[in-house]
């Protein structure tokens, strides 16, 4: 039986990141009738990374990527760019440790293998091993998250300074946050350049078309094919779904994760004034300590601040210009509140995108007919989780599983979670309280 893809990503013009760049044209769309052993859905990290090391595993192989839109428009190039080399593990148990070690490889792994391919192909994305400060605004947070977490950096044996108001004041040039730890190994970037690089280094034997969204597929039985909206068709060997949100539009792992919709704001370069009211540290950037209140900055090479703040339940996913407006109201307060000093910020590019959370943050991940593997399910920290993911769910659609794969899934895969409408009041309740508890965090 076809499946009908019912929900498909709109692009709506606003990313900030991709606007930075240069005009880049797009690989045309796929027209007519072809057939090819691999086909990837998704231009994102994991499917870039899952078409590289099929191509990389099977040179002789045909190897088709679609990508429902233009490649940097997506999730993979709409986030705050920090690729984050060390997870935020909320507890101290043996067990949780040890998680975080093998999370720690797999992070590490995916980091070598971006800057590896950064250096290879010479792609310009401002690319900055820059550290990056997990922060609390008040100090009931850094006492239930940051102590925990300086346990778990002290048991990883992973270097870290814990910093005051003062010292953070110092560097940032804000007096806003009650302290913070930096940790070195993070690298921020413009993510659209990233992706964008990464789509255009892809090897010659891998055929990328863009803007031709999938609208129709059958996983199994004797011709497997899928259909894009564009008037093409593909039959194919085997196929690695990379569509992360998207998932349930294809009905893969509906009962595993949920759509999550965020917003971020870049403002105008800051002017040399401004910028000399600021702190030592000239590129950085700033993590939450709570994670679903709280807001994630940056400084940017050219200057900019970066806000991304909001996190919401998108079951649509779809939203509305009311809900877009407030945000966007909501990050101008909260730069304002931080740096009142810079008097009033200018946003040039605010947007959304979506993501997929699950409810024991464990990734969806594995074979889901038999012909056809799916990654998705970054929790929020796709660029080195799903480039990672990318590269070993193309191996274990090729029978490999591997060290990396099980230090990949050391927390198992993403947990049952009951359908609707159980399920939206489970996750609205959840995302209520999480936001009274960190009310002051934003
Ligand atoms: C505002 C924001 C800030 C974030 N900040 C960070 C951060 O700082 N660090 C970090 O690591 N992560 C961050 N994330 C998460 C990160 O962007 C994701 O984890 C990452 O993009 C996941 O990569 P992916 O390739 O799995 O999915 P995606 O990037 O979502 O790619 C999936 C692709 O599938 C395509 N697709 C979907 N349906 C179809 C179809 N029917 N036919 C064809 N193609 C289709 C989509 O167009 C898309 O290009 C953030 C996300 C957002 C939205």
């Amino acid at each position: 039986m076809p499946r009908f893809i019912d929900r498909l990503p709109k692009d709506d013009n606003t990313n900030g990141w991709s606007a930075l760049l240069p005009k880049r044209s797009p690989r045309p769309a796929l027209a007519g009738e072809r057939d090819f052993d691999w086909v990837v859905i998704g231009a994102g990290y994991a499917g870039l990374a899952a078409a590289r090391r099929l191509a990389e595993l099977r040179p002789d192989d045909s190897i088709a990527v679609l990508e429902a839109g233009e490649v940097g428009e997506n999730a993979s190039g709409r986030n705050s760019g920090f690729a984050i080399d060390l997870p935020h593990t909320p507890s101290t148990s043996a067990a949780s440790v040890e998680q975080g070690r093998r999370a720690i490889r797999v992070g590490r792994f995916a980091i070598g293998e971006l800057e590896r391919l950064i250096e290879r192909h010479g792609i310009s994305c401002d690319w900055a091993r820059r550290g990056r400060y997990h922060a609390a605004v008040t100090s009931q947070v850094a006492t239930d998250v940051l102590t925990t977490y300086a346990a778990n950096l002290r048991a990883w044996g992973e270097e870290f300074e814990l910093l005051s108001r003062g010292e953070l004041e110092a560097r940032l040039g804000t007096s806003y946050y009650h302290s913070a730890i930096y940790t070195p190994g993070t690298s921020l970037m413009n993510p659209a350049a990233l992706v964008r690089g990464l789509a255009d280094s892809l090897p010659a034997g891998i055929e990328l078309f863009e803007n031709s969204p999938v609208v129709e597929a059958e996983f199994d039985g004797p011709s497997p094919y899928i259909r894009t909206s564009s008037g093409g068709l593909i039959r194919f060997g085997k196929l690695i779904l990379a569509v992360n949100a998207f998932s349930q539009s294809f009905g893969v792992f509906r009962d595993r994760q949920v759509p999550v919709l965020l917003f971020a704001s870049l403002t105008r370069p800051l002017t040399p004034e401004q910028q000399a009211k600021l702190g030592t540290d000239g590129n950085w950037g700033i993590t939450p300590a709570h994670g679903v209140a709280g807001s994630t900055l940056r400084l940017t090479t050219d200057k900019r601040l970066l806000i991304r703040q909001g996190f919401e339940y998108s079951p649509s996913l779809d939203t509305n210009e009311t809900r877009r407006q407030a945000a966007r109201v909501q990050h101008a307060e909260l730069l304002e509140r931080r740096f009142p000093q810079l008097g009033s910020l200018d946003i040039e590019h605010f947007w959304m995108g979506w993501l997929a959370v699950s409810h024991n943050h464990a990734p969806a991940f594995g074979q889901v007919s038999d012909n056809v593997y799916a990654a998705a399910c970054c929790n929020g920290a796709g660029i080195v989780r799903h480039t990672a993911a990318g590269m070993l769910i193309a191996e274990l659609a090729l029978g490999r599983h591997g060290e990396l794969t099980d230090d990949f899934l050391v927390q198992g895969t993403a947990s049952y979670i009951p359908p609707r409408p159980l399920r939206d009041i489970g996750v609205q309740w959840t995302l209520m309280r999480e936001r009274a508890s960190g009310r002051h965090e934003r």
